[in-house]
């Protein structure tokens, strides 16, 4: 398709992966019919490139997507483990393949909503609506929503850490895995100067994603993750017949930089373009349904996108930028924190702090258990660079 002149819209999306679809369907859904939407990528998202695991209360919005659930998962260190009850949480996991399935089945069947395939070049926001340009020409929306192009990160006064990791969808001969509790964190690997664990999520007895996760500023070479999954699966969990039969290699940056939600009048930035990924974790899924949701509400409610962030947002940011300062600066051993964390506390105590729902007191609790110089030591300096000095 090449369109000479602008072709205009109602709701433009530049990026149509995680939250662009998300958005999409939490606006379709809430009022549907009412905008024209078109989606506009680079590939047409539909396959398994991603496995998003999350925890959440109730039934979530995709509930019809999950392939497995927990309410009990294992945290191992060399010497210690603890099972951990989640409920009322269940954790959880989609196959990007069903997510894309589910979503794109339900955009598809309204007739106001347009996929296309094109390079995204450039996004401009202007007093009334915004501009796409693109590689098949330039689209017009009211209201532009951006997922594909993400900020550049400032290396001077930000802490950024790559969250890189590698893994092997496995079929076993025989029964080998216990499907109803999973290993979250395994810390029994080899430990550098970073952070590095093994989870492995079994969705049958016969078959399991193990995944080598790093936290480090760079990402290692293909067959460094995969000597230590051989390791971890052959002399840690004592399996050697198994088949690999899907591979997983993903980066998700995780950086106290503040990116804006905003730019201009008329572009909200999503997903991790956004600021959706928490820095502390690399977790967005959530995140990411918590702010469609959000912004279906406030264009229904107010006839703008532009949904306040919860006042709380601020406060975990904060703790996301000490924590992230501890582990780059290798202030304390990111095992250690997290033993901490999950031995001294209450999992759900904990669940809650990650997600960003837990209350002051809890949060008072959850501190105590660190290592009080590497956290005192890391937030003046975090405070210091808050506030420019
Ligand atoms: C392998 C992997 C596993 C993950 N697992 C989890 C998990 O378990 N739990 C969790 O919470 N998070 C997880 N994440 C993090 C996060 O949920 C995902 O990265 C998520 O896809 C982010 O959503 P997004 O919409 O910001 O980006 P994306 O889903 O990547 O969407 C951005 C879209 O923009 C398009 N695009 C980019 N540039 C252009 C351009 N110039 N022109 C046209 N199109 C463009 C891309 O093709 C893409 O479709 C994972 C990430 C990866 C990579």
């Amino acid at each position: 398709m090449n369109m000479g002149k602008l072709m205009d819209t109602d709701l433009l999306f530049a990026g149509g992966g995680l939250s662009g679809l998300s958005l999409a369907w939490h606006i379709e859904t809430a009022m549907p019919g009412r905008y024209r939407m078109i989606i506009v990528d680079r590939e047409a998202r539909v396959g398994d490139d991603r496995t998003w695991c999350f925890w959440e209360k109730g039934e979530g919005p995709f509930q019809a997507a999950v392939i497995k659930q927990w309410d009990r998962l294992k945290v191992l260190g060399p010497d210690w483990e603890r099972i951990l009850d989640i409920p009322p949480y269940a954790y959880r996991m989609i196959r990007s393949s069903a997510f894309y399935a589910l979503v794109r089945e339900g955009l598809a069947a309204a007739p106001g909503i347009q996929f296309l395939t094109a390079d995204i070049l450039g996004l401009e926001s202007e007093k009334d609506s915004a501009v796409l340009r693109s590689s098949i020409g330039n689209l017009r929306g009211r209201w532009l929503f951006n997922s594909a192009l993400r900020p550049d990160i400032p290396a001077r006064r930000t802490r950024t850490l790559l969250q890189h990791f590698k893994g092997y969808f496995l079929t076993m001969p025989r029964s080998t895995f216990d499907p109803d509790v999973p290993h979250f964190m395994d810390f029994r690997v080899e430990q550098g100067k970073d952070v590095r664990f093994v989870y492995v999520l079994p969705i049958t007895e016969t078959r399991a994603l193990a995944e080598f996760t790093v936290f480090s500023p760079r990402v290692w070479e293909q067959q460094e993750y995969h000597n230590t999954l051989q390791d971890y699966l052959g002399n840690i969990l004592g399996i050697k017949d198994y088949v690999v039969d899907e591979e997983e290699f993903g980066v998700i940056p995780m950086t106290d930089h503040p990116h804006p939600l905003r730019t201009g009048r008329r572009i909200l930035n999503l997903g991790t373009a956004g600021g959706r990924t928490k820095a502390s974790t690399g977790f967005t899924f959530v995140n990411v349904q918590r702010h469609s949701a959000a912004v279906a509400l406030s264009l229904q409610s107010k006839g703008h996108p532009f949904a306040r962030m919860p006042l709380c947002h601020k406060r975990y940011s904060l703790y996301d930028a000490i924590l992230l300062d501890v582990l780059t600066r290798n202030l304390y051993p990111g095992r250690d924190i997290f033993s901490h964390m999950f031995l001294r506390n209450a999992p759900v105590t904990v669940f809650d702090f990650l997600g960003e729902q837990s209350r002051f007191h809890q949060e008072l609790q959850l501190f105590a258990s660190f290592p009080q110089g590497p956290f005192v030591r890391a937030f003046l300096r975090v405070a210091r660079h808050r506030l420019g000095l």
